[in-house]
């Protein structure tokens, strides 16, 4: 990859222009910054996935600007075209249907190809469906795993959650409506009925639910309401929990080794064999010693 430095110091301006990559709503039109309505209204082009699609948006805020689309049968072309209107020193948007660009939609491209020439890509954040899901979910929020879309055939997809059976950061995935259920039928199937999950659906619309349960009982929701195959939806898993080693388990791996060795090295090999704490590993040698 190349080496790229940008900075918005007036010291270092750049005589090109800036490629902003600009976040827009995921549902309800008010959600978006005044920074960015007045970026995309000074802008000389707006690079949009959909340029239909967004139409709407931009109407709504009285943009002029001149849109191209964007998308990935498009992207080299297109870069080019960007690239151009950027060396001349002028503007330019990005922008995809909903959200933060380049999260799960396309843009990656143009942002390398654009700082590849060393010309500034400043971010202009605001919603994405990830941030918005997660915010409500209820789960652990200090650490996740974002797995974007899954494969839609059930054997890969089994294959990519049995990857993250064990993590134990929130898991959060994208889905298409129309595949939830098979999607968390292979989620009850990998992690087990039991385990935590958040279906985050239609977010700032008008149908807006967030509906948290085990696996297994979501399974059952989502199919016989058939109201929650609707719409867009983020799918949070709750991280696996450590599980503690009961005490007859330690036990059983700490007598021999403290028959055989010294306290010390008796409780480091039995934490390392039950991956229970040292602390814990070392009070229940001590009350074993102590009969
Ligand atoms: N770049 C977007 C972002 O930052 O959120 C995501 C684009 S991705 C192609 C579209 C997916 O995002 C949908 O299939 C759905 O999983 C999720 N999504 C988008 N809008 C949503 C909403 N209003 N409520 C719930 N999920 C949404």
């Amino acid at each position: 990859m190349i080496p790229y430095f940008y900075t918005n110091d007036s010291h270092h301006k750049s005589t090109s222009g800036t490629l902003y990559v600009i976040a827009t709503p995921i549902g309800n039109l008010a959600d978006i910054s005044a920074r960015a309505i007045d970026l995309l209204r000074h802008a000389s082009l707006i690079a949009a996935e959909d340029t239909r699609h967004s139409q709407r948006l931009l109407n709504r805020y009285n943009i002029q600007s001149r849109c191209i689309p964007y998308h990935e049968h498009s992207e080299e072309k297109t870069a080019q075209t960007v690239i151009k209107v950027l060396q001349n020193g002028k503007d330019v948007a990005l922008i995809s249907d909903a959200g933060t660009p380049l999260i799960s939609d396309p843009g990656y491209r143009l942002v390398q190809a654009v700082q590849a020439q060393q010309i500034p890509v400043s971010p202009v954040p605001g919603p994405s469906a990830l941030a918005a899901a997660l915010s409500v979910s209820g789960l652990p929020t200090d650490a996740f795993l974002f797995l974007g879309f899954l494969p839609s055939k059930s054997a890969a997809r089994t294959e990519r959650l049995e990857r993250y059976q064990n993590a134990p950061h929130t898991l959060v995935f994208y889905e298409a409506p129309h595949r939830l259920l098979a999607c968390l039928e292979d989620m009850a199937t990998v992690f087990g009925v039991q385990r935590v999950a958040v279906i985050a659906r239609e977010l700032t619309k008008q149908y807006e639910t967030v509906v948290r349960d085990q696996l297994g009982a979501l399974v059952e929701k989502v199919r016989v309401d058939h109201n929650q195959q609707r719409g867009e939806c983020v799918v949070l898993v709750s991280g696996k929990v450590a599980e503690s080693v009961s005490e007859a388990e330690l036990n059983r791996v700490l007598l021999p080794l403290l028959d055989e060795l010294p306290l010390k090295q008796a409780v480091a090999l039995a934490a390392r064999i039950t991956g229970e704490k040292k602390n814990a590993v070392y009070s229940a040698a001590l009350a074993i010693k102590a009969g």
